[in-house]
């Protein structure tokens, strides 16, 4: 092989790559409300999706990101409206903004929608709850407020000692969790990875017998077919690169799984393309181009997505 000499690059798009239903409904109840605000202020309570380019877009359109939610302590008032972003709120958040005469559009995601109704469910039945995932997450919060009211809704929950609704983040937190004595319904956060629901629910198991253990694994199918093509594009790429916000924790586990894989680059958009680092991805010898793979987090916009591929395609690689 000549030094210095190059190959074209190819690139191969995942076909998951950026905005899930979720996403795009939200942005569209969001882009709705705008236009039909009359007058009214617009807000989110908290950022409508992880991706700070589309929240500017959306500000200009004039949806305003309200940081610590809309409402006490922050802009907007009686007459105003509040767009629920797609992870979901507390129901004493959604009581409260209507009580203050916000006029609330719910954009929470159906899949979402229905992880809260069944830890309602659960813990109006009087069962404990376990939800999978990260305590500090926004969706896994309101899935505990979830839990909590339809707790105090049944007359479940503390009557029984203990909290009836309770995070548990691994394995190990599951075998020592506090015994709830009582069946336990198990959810996953929508994002979370399916091997790690599989060992929580397999140390539930353990622990207190199949049918004490009601799983459920409510892992998002559009998460999850992210992650299976992430791998499908490792087995054919000699690169992948991630386009996601790096306070998305989906789309950083993404690239996590890439990096595992092949080399990986995790950018939030063109300009972050290290075009060099992509040059010395050797593919297979003998290969007439190489093979960059891209994919993107939930939130991605198209125009953003392009605009990286557009980068690596004027990448020539070296042989
Ligand atoms: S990733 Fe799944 S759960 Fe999350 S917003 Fe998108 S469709 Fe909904």
């Amino acid at each position: 092989m000549a030094r210095g000499a190059t190959r074209a690059v190819r690139v191969l798009r995942a076909s998951t790559a950026g905005f899930c239903a979720g996403v795009r409904r939200a942005i569209a109840l969001a882009e709705s409300a705008a236009r039909n605000a009359g007058g009214a202020r617009v807000f989110s309570d908290g950022p409508l999706i992880h991706n700070a380019g589309e929240i500017k877009r959306l500000e200009a359109l004039g949806v305003k990101a309200a940081p610590g939610g809309a409402g006490e302590n922050a802009p907007g008032g009686a007459g105003d409206i509040v767009i629920i972003r797609a992870h979901g709120a507390a129901p004493e958040r959604v009581e409260a903004l209507e009580k203050a005469g916000f006029r609330v559009v719910d954009a929470t995601c159906p899949h979402v929608k229905r992880i809260q109704d069944t830890v309602r469910g659960a813990a109006q039945a009087g069962l404990a709850v376990w939800i999978a995932g990260d305590a500090n997450h926004a969706e896994v919060k309101a899935l505990v407020a979830w839990g909590s009211a339809g707790a105090a809704r049944g007359g479940a929950g503390t009557a029984r000692g203990g909290a009836g609704t309770i995070v548990v983040g691994s394995g190990e937190e599951a075998r020592n969790a506090p015994d709830p004595g009582r069946p336990i319904t198990l959810v996953a956060q929508s994002s979370m990875d399916e091997a790690a629901f599989e060992e929580i629910r397999a140390a539930a198991v353990a622990r207190f017998g199949e049918k004490a253990v009601e799983a459920h694994c409510t892992v998002c199918a559009a998460a999850r077919e992210r992650r299976a093509e992430v791998e499908a594009l490792a087995r054919v790429c000699d690169a992948i690169v991630v386009v996601g916000d790096r306070s998305s924790a989906n789309s950083r586990r993404l690239a996590e799984l890439a990096g595992r894989l092949k080399p990986t680059q995790f950018v939030e958009s063109a300009e972050e393309v290290d075009v060099g680092a992509l040059r010395g991805a050797r593919g297979s010898a003998g290969k007439a181009h190489q093979t960059v793979g891209v994919t993107a987090g939930a939130s991605v916009p198209e125009a953003t997505i392009r605009a990286v591929e557009e980068k690596i395609c004027h990448t020539e690689a070296q042989r």
